[in-house]
């Protein structure tokens, strides 16, 4: 418990000090990006210059991602939790993901269906997603397989008697695996600790999984990592059911099939 809460104290000076100076460096990023676009659109095909550009945009288009992640961590969002269907949620960020990956790597996405509803903010689904996706992306620079899956399960009083903060019952989980480079046990005993990172300098902010981790325990949910060097990475993550007139109402859309056209 200590441990939880020098995590979050830590979370929360950086976040404070992180958001503002974030903020203005998006905004100047977006000039940047902006004006190289411009360029490149202007510029002849065969002109040499794009090659630079291509550099700048590329460079610019991480910087942007890395204050992203900073002001969405420092924010103290104001979450509105609703009864969400996971699959629904997923398919509509698939586009999203699928830029952020990269064409080298192929989203796969096996749903379960029906598919029991969860209550969380759809925005914080998104971004388990992204910085899940974005790691995956990251593990695998020669390309690979990104798979997403779903399904309902239910966790006993033996599950949770190993996991902290785990109450028995039913759950909706969500897995996101990689067949990237993997991780040895030294880094996946800190991967979920704010600022713990392997990538190089400006490369990573170590705070996507805290981020991730930071969501999950909000919405009663639990987190596990199993990876291996060389044998890529696999997270679970488990969402209470939400039962109730809410919930019916969004599992029994699911149950419909689709009459397709
Ligand atoms: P960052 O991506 O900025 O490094 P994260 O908190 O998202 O911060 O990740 C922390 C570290 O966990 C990464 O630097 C990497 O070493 C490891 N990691 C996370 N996801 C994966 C993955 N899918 N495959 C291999 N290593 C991973």
């Amino acid at each position: 418990l200590e441990e939880q809460l020098r995590q979050s104290q830590k979370m929360e000076s950086v976040g404070r000090l992180a958001g503002g100076v974030a903020h203005d460096f998006n905004n100047m990023l977006g000039v940047i990006i902006g004006s190289a676009e411009l360029c490149r659109h202007q510029l002849p095909e065969e002109s040499p210059v794009h090659k630079y550009l291509e550099h700048i945009l590329k460079a610019a288009q991480r910087s942007s991602e890395i204050t992203r992640q900073l002001l969405a961590f420092s924010r103290k969002e104001i979450v509105s939790p609703k009864p969400v269907n996971l699959n629904s949620q997923i398919i509509d960020s698939e586009k999203m993901l699928c830029r952020l990956i990269g064409e080298d790597i192929r989203l796969t996405f096996r749903p379960a269906t029906p598919i029991w509803t969860v209550l969380i903010d759809p925005s914080q689904v998104d971004q388990i997603l992204m910085n899940l996706s974005a790691n995956s992306r990251d593990a695998m620079p020669d390309g690979g397989i990104l798979n997403i899956e779903t399904a309902n399960v239910r966790l006993d009083a033996d599950y949770c008697r190993h996991h902290s903060g785990c109450t028995p019952g039913d759950y909706v989980k969500l897995t996101v695996s990689d067949t990237g480079v993997g991780m040895d046990r030294e880094t996946r005993e800190h991967i979920f600790e704010p600022f713990f990172t392997t990538k190089g300098l400006g490369m990573g902010t170590g705070l996507g999984l805290a981020t991730v981790y930071g969501i999950v325990t909000q919405n009663d949910g639990q987190i596990s990592v199993y990876s291996e060097p060389g044998h890529g990475t696999v997270f679970t993550i488990y969402f209470p059911r939400l039962r109730g007139a809410e919930a019916d109402e969004e599992d029994a859309c699911a149950a419909i099939p689709s009459t397709g056209s």
